[in-house]
This record gives structure tokens, C-alpha cells and sequence, in this order.
């Protein structure tokens, strides 16, 4: 079935580049059910105000509970336990969230519904999230990585594709979202090699051309485990031993 996701933003915009490439098709094929809203639409006054001063003082200003409880109302209509509402998910970018990984896509990837609130200024008043919790929906505060962005929109563009690309269809050979980098097995890919074979002086391994599939797949492996060791000590410290094979080498 089709996943529907809403974003709300005050840059709709911004999220134009989501009409490109795979999404873009995804979205054509009906795929992908992508609606973007303006969350000024939901402010009253004539300026369309949306944010106000931090209570307690302090730098910036913070968007108001208000007018984002208007707007998610609208966007969320019928509520959780809402007949055929399906697992919907209401997904707020925040620096201050769980970080973002393969895993979070995954379980994203199997919701009905997602619905982005993309936050600006110092961020959505706190209570926002707080609110639809204790109304029993779903809510993730998820952070794309350990920096500070403008806004939401750029981390709901890669949350967005990252979960898209695992949606059935979307990416055309299924099998290329299961053998990447972060997948199940806990490792980077190995690396990616085309022709031309003997290029700038730099020659791709002979073992590539043996058309030995079993010899192939044991050097990939190797290489995937040295260069996960080299660039990602962490992710060898958390493998699964379950995950190795006799002939594996993580030291
Ligand atoms: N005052 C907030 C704090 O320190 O936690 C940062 C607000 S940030 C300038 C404005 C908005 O950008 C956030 O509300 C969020 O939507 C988005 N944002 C910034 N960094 C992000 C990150 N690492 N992951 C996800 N969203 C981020």
C-alpha cells in the first residue's frame, strides 16, 4: 500500500527537490503519497506570525505551540484510532533527538503514515511533542547527525529519502537496499569498482574478472571488514558474532 507522508514547513520550497529523481518517480508511480503545507496557513494575524520570544528570555525566537497545534490538528485529522489511520507517525527534526540510522528508516519504512514537522528559530515549543505523545500518536524526535542545521527541512529531506528507498518499488532492484553499507550485516560495503579495469595506473583487482563467484564474494567480504576496521572501529566493536563466518578476520 501506499505511504503518505505530510511536511510541514514554513519554506514549502525548500522541499521542492523531493519532485527529483527516485522520490520524484515514486511519487508519479503513486508510490508515494507526499503533501507539503505551509504552517503559516494555520497563523491568524496579518502578519502570519508563527514565533515568538523564548519565555524566560534568552537569544531567538521559538515557534509557537499555538499555531502548530492548529496545523497538526488539520494535517492529522482523525487521530490516532482513526478507522483505516494505519501506524501513523508524527516525525519532529530536532538536534536535541535520537540520532537518526539504517534502523530508524527501516521501522519507518513499515508506518502508514508519516507527518514532518520541520521546526525553525530556536526550535517548536517543547510542549508540541509532549501533547501528541499524551493524545496516544506516535512521535519520533529524531536528530540526522550531531550539528546544528537552520531547520528542519534539510534533515526531513534525508530522513525522507533514506526511509524512501526502502519502500517497496522505489528503488528498482530490490536487492541493492539490502546489501549497503549499515545494512543487517553491520558493515560498510565493500568498495565499488567499474571499467574501464586498468585505470590511471590503478588496477582493480584481478580476483574481480575470475568470474569465480565464491572467490569473489570471500574478497569482497575481506575488504568490507578491513576498510569497516580502518574507518569504523565502532562498528566492528558492535558486530553481532552471530553475523561472522568462520573464515572472517576483524583484527
Ligand atoms: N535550539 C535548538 C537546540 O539547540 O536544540 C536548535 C534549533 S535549530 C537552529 C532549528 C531547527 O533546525 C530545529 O528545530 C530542527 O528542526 C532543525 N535541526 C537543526 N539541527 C538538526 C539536526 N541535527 N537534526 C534534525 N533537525 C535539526
Amino acid at each position: 500500500q501506499r505511504t503518505r507522508i505530510d511536511i510541514v514547513s514554513i519554506f514549502p520550497a525548500f522541499l521542492d527537490v523531493l519532485d527529483l529523481s527516485l522520490i520524484g518517480r515514486a511519487r508519479e508511480d503513486g508510490l508515494i503519497d507526499l503533501r507539503i503545507h505551509d504552517l503559516r496557513d494555520w497563523a491568524h494575524d496579518r502578519h502570519r506570525t508563527v514565533d515568538d520570544t523564548p519565555l524566560g528570555g534568552g537569544a531567538g525566537m521559538v515557534m509557537r505551540p499555538d499555531v502548530w497545534g492548529e496545523a497538526l490538528d488539520a494535517v492529522l485529522a482523525g487521530g490516532p484510532e482513526a478507522p483505516g489511520a494505519g501506524r501513523a507517525v508524527l516525525l519532529i527534526p530536532t538536534p536535541a533527538g535520537e540520532v537518526f540510522t539504517q534502523r530508524t528508516a527501516e521501522d519507518l519504512a513499515r508506518a502508514d503514515r508519516l507527518v514532518v514537522a520541520c521546526g525553525r528559530y530556536e526550535g517548536i515549543d517543547s510542549r508540541v511533542p509532549r501533547h501528541y505523545a499524551a493524545r496516544g500518536f506516535e512521535v519520533r524526535e529524531l536528530s540526522i547527525g550531531d550539528y546544528v542545521l537552520n531547520g528542519g527541512e534539510a534533515a526531513a529531506i534525508v530522513m525522507i529519502e533514506a526511509i524512501a528507498r526502502l519502500l517497496p518499488g522505489v528503488v528498482g532492484n530490490p536487492a541493492s537496499v539490502l546489501e549497503e553499507s549499515h545494512s543487517a550485516a553491520g558493515l560498510l560495503e565493500h568498495e565499488a569498482l567499474t571499467r574501464p579495469v586498468a585505470w590511471r595506473g590503478l588496477d582493480a583487482p584481478e580476483v574481480l574478472l575470475s568470474g569465480d563467484h565464491a572467490r569473489i564474494a570471500r574478497a569482497r567480504r575481506d575488504e568490507a571488514l578491513a576498510r569497516t576496521a580502518a574507518r569504523r572501529p565502532d562498528m566492528i566493536r558492535a558486530l553481532d558474532p552471530a553475523t561472522l563466518d568462520s573464515q572472517d578476520r576483524t583484527t
